[in-house]
């Protein structure tokens, strides 16, 4: 099959902060496949490293790489590295002759300002039906954020849910204190609370998950299929979030629910992917069925709708004329 690739780069539309500074774009590269009738597929490959995938510069350095002609077996032999690029060359061979999917929109959860921000954002998204939000913690003292808190659980509606990330913040004697406070104060409506301790504390979060009664998600933890692997042969008893666009081949993660791994303990969640990507992941939702609201709350910084028809992805591949360049294998 013939393929092209193309470079973006699109200005998110407010910086998006992290521990590691601003973000004001996001980068990452599409791709055209084209079979000899003439059918077209479409695949995005958006790597994150900062969040444990491969970098943009890798991805480049593969597609300079690889030949002119894609087969099945090249696409497997990419490697276990490249886990974005297993996802954007998996997804657009998938996607050949099959476009447009047939995706519908399932339940999201919204992310809620850090600080007392909270205690008012909920009302907007809640209006328009949904449930289940997310608050940030171990930005401020755990004194400060418990106050802060206790407002918040009083003022959401019945049946919301609340789901506490702390993005690897804690230490293990915060993190117990935090949990001791939750069973007295969050109990009903604390989903579960997201990477309490650094991913590299492994041994601390197995030993914290056998102790707490709130559920605990893993999602620096576990980006790659072999982590994810990794940590259900450690017998981790708790969640897992899960970016599609850094996990890898898609087809790894099919695996694993066949094999037993129940849908429930999974929560997915957006890599600030574009259309194409989001489109990909939503289709390869109607075959995982998500059990909990998806981490796609992102329109803030960017804004991916998915595509409905084969004009929308011609229309993908070429808005990028004004800043993507166009490389033909
Ligand atoms: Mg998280």
């Amino acid at each position: 099959m013939r393929w092209q690739w193309r470079l973006y780069e699109e200005p998110l539309q407010e910086p998006l902060v992290t521990a590691k500074g601003h973000w004001r774009s996001r980068r990452g590269l599409l791709l055209r496949l084209e079979n000899d009738e003439g059918q077209v597929g479409y695949g995005e490959i958006a790597p994150l490293p900062g969040w444990g995938s491969e970098t943009l510069r890798a991805d480049i350095a593969l597609c300079q790489q690889l030949p002119r002609h894609l087969t099945p077996e090249i696409i497997a032999t990419l490697p276990e590295t490249l886990p974005a690029a297993q996802f954007g060359f998996a997804t657009a061979w998938q996607s050949v002759g099959q476009l447009p999917y047939r995706v519908r929109s399932w339940p999201i959860c919204a992310l809620l300002g850090s600080g007392r921000a909270a205690l008012t954002q909920w009302q907007a998204p809640w209006q328009r039906g949904v449930t289940t939000f997310k608050w940030k913690v171990g930005v401020m003292s755990p004194e400060a954020e418990q106050g802060i808190l206790r407002e918040l659980l009083a003022v959401l509606p019945q049946g919301t849910k609340l789901r506490l990330d702390a993005n690897g913040a804690w230490d293990l004697e915060t993190a117990r204190r935090w949990f001791n406070w939750l069973d007295c104060y969050g109990a009903g409506k604390i989903e579960y609370v997201e990477q309490p301790l650094p991913p590299h504390q492994w041994s601390a979060l197995l030993s914290l998950a056998q102790t707490v009664r709130i559920a605990i998600a893993l999602d620096e933890s576990v980006v790659r299929a072999p982590e994810l692997q990794r940590w259900l042969e450690w017998g981790w008893p708790g969640l897992f979030v899960i970016k599609p666009a850094l996990f890898g081949f898609p087809e790894r993660l099919s695996v694993l629910l066949r094999q037993g791994l129940e849908p429930q303990r999974l929560v997915f969640s957006s890599a600030l992917e574009g259309a194409i990507a989001r489109t990909a992941i939503f289709q390869l939702l109607e075959t995982w069925q998500p059990c909990r609201a998806l981490g796609f709350g992102v329109e803030r910084w960017r804004s991916a709708p998915l595509l409905t028809s084969l004009a929308d992805y011609t229309a993908q591949w070429h808005r990028l004329d004004n800043y993507g360049k166009s490389y033909s294998k």
